[in-house]
């Protein structure tokens, strides 16, 4: 279950050879030096969690939480 705070936009960067999103002032990706494009981070996180089967709910209440909460059950 992913809690994101509604229009909340966090600029960030993705590696486009091994997908890490990061918040980096580098221009290379620091785990594997590849190339790097800036990105949304909330829209790939709801990418990442629409892939992985997560529930995403948007609320006006994850200020306290940071922005982004995750409540992850590992299996
Ligand atoms: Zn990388």
């Amino acid at each position: 279950m992913l809690f994101v705070e509604k229009g909340y936009k966090l600029r960030g960067w993705i590696c486009e050879h091994c997908q890490q999103v990061m918040q980096t002032t580098s221009n290379e990706c620091p785990y594997c030096h590849g190339k790097i494009s800036e990105v949304d981070v909330i829209e790939e996180i709801i990418e990442f969690a629409e892939r992985t089967d997560a529930k995403i709910e948007f609320t006006s209440n994850v200020k306290n939480l940071g922005h982004v909460a995750a409540l992850l059950r590992y299996k």
